[in-house]
């Protein structure tokens, strides 16, 4: 019988196959069916360990036994600020009275276009990141931009969008209220971005879920006086929080308190907290694309020049002849999923294959 598979899947193999796991293609299936039948062994991914950022390298200041702060501020319910927070620091954003969510939107200080992805951030860490989560940037960049570093409080979200004038009016008749979309444009404008920049909060002190019939949900909150999340930046950035503007529902338990924000440089032991990050070739920048201009001119138009290159195609496809004892024959008609292959044998060996490497390369 025949696998067929894409040049880039043949490529994971190949990997595999250079770090002596098996002597060809044939023999990774044939690994690969006995060890679905049985017992997966984790192996480490083969090929080039990725190099060690060296963002400590990046720190403006010489860490010692303690903190030192250099920037605190209240925030008053219906603001936001936004802070420089360079690589090293730590944000720490607090309770005054309790129950109060915050919105947090966090840019690249020196390439502003380079902002937080709070998808990434939830696919990496789950729909509430906490302590030990990053928070990452957007695709082609995809850098960890800061840490969690400590979170007692244990309340994030990445399910809601900031809440806005439309919404307040569209479900309640506001004309003007509150608004976490308003208050980042307000604070955000002191560096000069526009309402345009605002981006994906991840929301601090926000409790939600998950309904079985997928519906999200914003429930009520218990956070008290004093509770805090501390965030450390992996890179000079600029980190915007807000009181969260919502007073007519659960989100802050109908209510808008304050919350406090210091910024400090990082004892050398919060640092040592952090886990190695790695470099990536394909962590890019719009330099390294066919079009590096960022746009002044809003209205599109159709370059009429324009040629596509879209990278590694045309996918092509390759068939490898595979020899199946009866015994590897008799684990694959076990292990096959009918109910997404039928009779086509080839598919299912081909899930088996890959679904084996992806789980047993962690
Ligand atoms: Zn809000």
């Amino acid at each position: 019988m025949y696998v067929t598979l894409t040049s880039q899947q043949r490529e994971l193999l190949d990997r595999s196959i250079l770090a002596g796991e098996a002597r060809d293609v044939p023999d990774l299936v044939r690994l690969a069916l006995r060890e679905t039948a049985g017992f997966v062994i984790s192996r480490p991914l083969p090929g080039p360990a990725p190099a060690e950022r060296a963002w400590r390298d990046e720190l403006a200041f010489t860490p010692g036994d303690e903190r030192v702060l250099r920037q605190e501020h209240r925030l008053l319910p219906g603001t936001g600020k936004a802070f420089e927070v360079r690589a090293g620091q730590v944000l720490r954003v607090s309770q005054v009275d309790g129950d109060q969510c915050a919105d947090l939107n966090v840019f690249a200080l020196h390439d502003y276009r380079e902002a937080m992805h709070v998808g990434r951030t939830r696919t990496l860490h789950g729909i509430h990141p906490g302590e030990g989560a990053f928070l990452w940037s957007a695709p082609p960049r995809e850098r960890a931009m800061m840490f969690l570093l400590s979170d007692p409080a244990g309340l994030n979200d990445t399910l809601f969008p900031r809440c806005s004038a439309a919404m307040y009016e569209s479900l309640f008749g506001f004309e003007d209220h509150t608004n976490c979309a308003d208050m980042q444009a307000e604070a955000q404008r002191e560096y000069g971005l526009t309402p345009d920049d605002v981006h994906d909060s991840f929301n601090l002190f926000m409790a939600t879920r998950v309904n079985e019939d997928g519906s999200i949900e914003v429930v009520h909150q218990h956070t008290p006086s004093g509770a805090f999340v501390e965030i450390l930046a992996l890179m000079d950035v600029l980190a915007v929080p807000n009181v969260c503007g919502n007073d007519i529902f659960r989100t802050s338990n109908y209510s808008l308190r304050p919350l406090d924000v210091t910024v400090s440089d990082a004892a050398a032991d919060d640092l040592a907290r952090v886990p190695p990050l790695w470099v990536h070739r394909s962590q890019r920048t719009p330099a390294d694309f066919a079009q590096p201009r960022i746009r002044t001119e809003r209205r599109l138009e159709r370059d009429l020049a324009y040629e596509p290159r879209f990278p590694r195609t045309p996918v092509t496809v390759e068939d490898i002849e595979i020899d199946l004892s009866d015994s590897d024959a008799a684990l694959l008609r076990t292990h096959a999923r009918r109910d997404l292959y039928g009779d086509d044998d080839e598919a299912a060996l081909r899930d088996i294959l890959l679904s084996w490497w992806v789980q047993s390369h962690a």
